[in-house]
């Protein structure tokens, strides 16, 4: 099977290096794919997503999600996630079958103040159309951050990978949804919860992040961005179709932690969502 050629890829590049001639033109931001953004992600490992440091140092919350104020962050682009996903909308495409290269791992873990945050290795990799990619961090989001046909699941994880080289990023979503026995792979991350916020915690609990991605390949995917300042765009989404399940308790640990880390959807404007063929 084969990814279809590569014209709505290069439509977005396009779109995107409009929106970073128009961002550089009227803020003088620089962080458009030059050195600034590279250095930014490249340096920060664990900071790829939820980290106020990379958003300029400004603080920000889920109480008010405007923040397309903060400066250096890009969340006033126009190509931003998480977005609304209609199944019937979405158009059906040969996509290529994501390549996992996963080795198990001991895990760290920190619950960060905006969300609880694994990481651990760098000899994890994906391979999406042809590029691979370098596991940085997985991360929870309470309730689902993408929503399908307007239905919202419990949770939805976040497996975030950078291509090797470059800041790039491709993030793997996969939601969760309420089932009757505890998810054991979950288990194994929800009892290691460090008590200290921003606290980070070398456990010997060995994780493989196959455990975490559902059996199935079938996928939506679409471009847009990180779902926290700095908001970063370009990010290539891949949102697996098949939930994951938890108990009930499990749903309820993390949401008395977290009882919304959850961007509202953004608008999908000339973007399309491409899926896997039925
Ligand atoms: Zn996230």
């Amino acid at each position: 099977m084969k990814r279809s050629t590569a014209p709505i890829p290069s439509r977005y590049k396009r779109v995107r290096n409009r929106l970073c001639l128009f961002l550089v033109i009227i803020t003088g931001l620089s962080a458009c794919g030059g050195e600034t953004e590279i250095e930014a992600i490249a340096d920060e490992p664990v900071a790829v997503e939820a980290e106020p440091e990379t958003a300029g140092a400004a603080e920000w919350n889920y109480e008010n999600t405007n923040w397309e104020e903060i400066s250096g962050a890009e969340c006033q682009a126009n190509v931003q996630s998480p977005v609304n996903i209609s199944t019937q909308e979405a158009i059906e495409a040969e996509l290529s079958d994501i390549r996992y290269e996963y080795e198990p791992f001991p895990m760290k873990i920190v619950d960060n103040g905006h969300t609880v945050q694994v990481y651990g290795t760098e000899s994890s990799f994906i391979t999406v159309e042809g590029k691979r990619y370098q596991f940085r961090q997985f991360h929870f989001h309470y309730p689902s951050e993408h929503t399908i046909d307007g239905k919202r699941h419990p949770l939805e994880m976040h497996l975030v990978h950078q291509e090797e080289g470059t800041s790039n990023l491709a993030v793997l979503a996969v939601f969760i949804e309420e089932g009757t026995a505890d998810n054991p792979f979950l288990e194994k991350v929800f009892t290691q919860i460090p008590a200290q916020k921003e606290e980070e915690v070398q456990t010997e609990v060995q994780l493989m992040l196959s455990d975490y991605v559902p059996p199935s390949q079938a996928h939506y995917t679409y471009i847009g961005s990180l779902t926290t300042p700095p908001c970063t765009v370009g990010v290539d989404w891949i949102v697996f179709r098949e939930p994951l399940q938890a108990s009930e308790e499990q749903i309820a640990k993390f949401s008395a932690l977290y009882a919304n880390n959850a961007r509202p959807v953004q608008a999908l404007n000339n973007r399309r969502v491409l899926k896997t063929e039925e």
